[in-house]
């Protein structure tokens, strides 16, 4: 038999280590910053497009590279970082592998420019697809450009599944805080389609944090500062008060390299038991310093991992360190940073909400979102999304609420649900004359009489479910109406808060907001969805921004759907308010004028019944 086997061809190869190197757009900011970092400079600028899918470019005044070293740059284990594999034990760079170039150069067009200090011109490099397009002699500043256009042109696949921009943008975010946190004293500055998102000059460890999260940061850091003989750590734990419900305030560094780890995770989430609240995560800044030969980085190949030798060390010093830190916090706070006026926000939520608690008024003849609640007047349309199942039971739900609601019918707006037809059978017909009682339970629960036995409402539920209906509606028809502000309100966001009010801009739009300026971290607002009282705003946009950095970056993202479903939640009544007999009703109504009335826009059960064979046993 003839033999079989082959060697790959280098582009084939690389092609297929790109795979484990590139995972998105992403990954390749990851690379070149570091290699930014490892060849020395002072300066570095990452200029983004169409979040990384269209260009990612990263420019230094590093030392740059000679013609022969830029040529091989792109070779499969061209590095210059290590020689021999004892140095694997000893590094005090970022790269290694010498992978990443060659790696990238092979599923994207890729631009380098270079010079050396010493040299009068540079050399200018262009690859598409591991292929060499062009080499020039160009005149270039001393340092690096690279610029990675159309990443995975050549791996349609792998394009296609990139996620929406919003969170490849959140994700080369990430990156780029981890790399800019880990090098204070380097000059970063980061551009997305145009505009400029950060700007960081060379500070200390505590004014690059707040430079990146915001003027408000500063307050909350505590500062963590020990030395033993295994490990020194350095850097800020967040005051539990401020733990946050999104991990992403939450770094180490270990000799000065971004890693994961669930386990020192662990230990900080121990020394703050008992401190903060379930599901809210603190936020921490954290700097070890190990003995190169104490750890192994080779384990992942992005690098985001490592081993330690003696990790249950490791853990009880550092639980110790901030558990102790912590302890002298509340005995004295600590402020030991002048800050700098400019990155106060002129807007300060956290006072705000104590002072003046959400409250959502409900009134029955006003109508936010121009919803319609019209049971009974039947179109001819037939209901698609009605689940049959669910359909068979209602029919026998309702008793008594119809005639209620086609009363209703003069307040709202001729927009009508696909699922108005269906209602006609949810309500019994022969009783509509009787007024349906309804109670409120605990101000949480609706409860009212159906014919079968008892149903119980979930209020905020309920209305997520009947606010989130119509914010979809309105933002896919973008009918809206927008309240105009007297005096434009002037909300103030961190550079990672902004590119996500940014990307949702138009959304938010389609809901009735109306943004007049965007500078200097400061948006203007001058126009609000039509029933969304002012004092609310901040809190909506925060949440907003909040839900948006939970999302899952796995799951699949709608901007639009995320958003409906962010401000349902703010604006929905909620557990403790009290409700008259109308505004119950209109609840009922409005939540079985839903398409989906049975669980909330979070997939949570909005009611349950309870029929009189039920409670008949309760009794035996
Ligand atoms: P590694 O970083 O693992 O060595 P890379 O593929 O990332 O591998 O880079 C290959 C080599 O190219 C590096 O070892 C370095 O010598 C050179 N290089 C890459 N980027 C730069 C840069 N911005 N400035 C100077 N040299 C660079
Ligand atoms: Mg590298």
């Amino acid at each position: 038999m003839a033999d079989i086997i082959q060697l790959l061809p280098d582009h084939v190869a690389n092609q297929i280590a790109a795979g484990e190197v590139v995972q998105r757009p992403a990954s390749v900011v990851k690379e070149l910053l570091e290699n930014a970092i490892d060849a020395e400079s002072t300066e570095i600028k990452l200029i983004i497009k169409d979040s990384g899918k269209t260009l990612i470019q990263v420019i230094d005044n590093g030392k740059g590279m000679s013609v022969t070293d830029a040529r091989l740059s792109f070779e499969r284990h061209a590095t210059s970082k290590i020689r021999a594999a004892e140095d694997l034990f000893n590094l005090h760079t970022k790269g290694f592998r010498g992978e990443a170039l060659a790696s990238i150069a092979a599923i994207a067009h890729v631009e380098l420019k270079t010079k050396q200090e010493q040299d009068e011109l540079g050399t200018q490099i262009e690859i598409e697809g591991s292929d060499l397009k062009a080499q020039n002699v160009v005149v270039t500043p001393k340092g690096t450009s690279l610029a990675v256009k159309h990443l995975f042109f050549n791996i349609p696949a792998r394009r296609n599944f990139l996620k929406s921009n919003a969170v490849e943008l959140r994700h080369i975010i990430d990156e780029f805080h981890r790399v800019a946190l880990a090098h204070p004293s380097i000059v970063f500055a980061m551009y997305h389609n145009g505009s400029e998102i950060f700007n960081l000059p060379s500070s200390n460890y505590r004014q690059r944090v707040v430079n990146i999260f915001g003027g408000k940061t500063n307050e909350k850091l505590v500062p963590v500062e020990e030395t033993t003989e295994v490990l020194k750590i350095s850097g800020f734990v967040g005051k539990p008060e401020f733990a946050k419900k999104t991990k992403n305030e939450q770094f180490f560094f270990v000799n000065n390299r971004f890693i994961k780890s669930p386990y020192l995770n662990h230990a900080i989430n121990s020394a703050f038991e008992g401190l903060v609240k379930d599901g809210a995560h603190p936020s921490y800044f954290l700097n070890l310093t190990v003995d190169p030969k104490t750890i192994d980085i080779n384990i992942h190949p992005t690098k985001t991992e490592i081993k330690f030798d003696d990790e249950h060390t490791l853990y009880a010093i550092l639980r110790s360190a901030v558990k102790h830190s912590l302890g002298q916090f509340n005995i004295a706070p600590v402020l030991d940073f002048d800050s700098d006026p400019n990155l106060n926000t002129p807007y300060d939520y956290k006072d705000k909400s104590v002072a003046t608690p959400p409250t959502i008024e409900v009134d029955r003849d006003f109508n936010p979102f121009k919803e319609k609640v019209s049971h009974g007047v039947g179109s001819s349309k037939p209901a698609v999304t009605f689940k049959k199942q669910n359909t068979s039971s209602w029919d026998s739900l309702y008793v008594g609420l119809e005639s209620k609601s086609t009363q209703q019918d003069h307040n709202f707006s001729e927009v009508e649900f696909e699922s108005d037809s269906k209602n006609e059978t949810l309500f019994d017909d022969s009783q509509t004359e009787t007024t349906q009682a309804t109670y409120q339970l605990h101000n949480k629960y609706i409860v009212s009489t159906i014919k079968s036995g008892m149903l119980m409402i979930d209020q905020h539920r309920a209305h997520q479910r009947v606010l989130y209906e119509n914010l979809l509606k309105n933002m896919t028809v973008k009918e809206a109406v927008s309240q105009q502000l007297l005096f434009p309100l002037q909300l103030h966001f961190s550079s990672t808060e902004l590119p996500i009010l940014i990307q949702l801009k138009e959304d938010l739009e389609s809901t009735g907001f109306a943004f007049s300026s965007v500078k200097d971290h400061t948006i203007e607002i001058t126009g609000v969805p039509l029933g969304v009282p002012e004092s609310e705003v901040s809190i909506i946009l925060e949440q907003l921004i909040s839900d948006v950095e939970q999302e899952v970056p796995d799951s699949n993202f709608s901007a639009t759907d995320l958003l409906a479903k962010s401000m349902a939640k703010s604006l929905a009544i909620k557990t403790g308010q009290s409700l008259n007999k109308q505004e119950q009703e209109h609840l009922v109504n409005s939540l079985f004028a839903c398409k989906e009335p049975t669980v909330s826009p979070t997939n949570k059960t909005t009611f349950i019944t309870m029929s009189v064979d039920d409670i008949d046993k309760k009794f035996m």
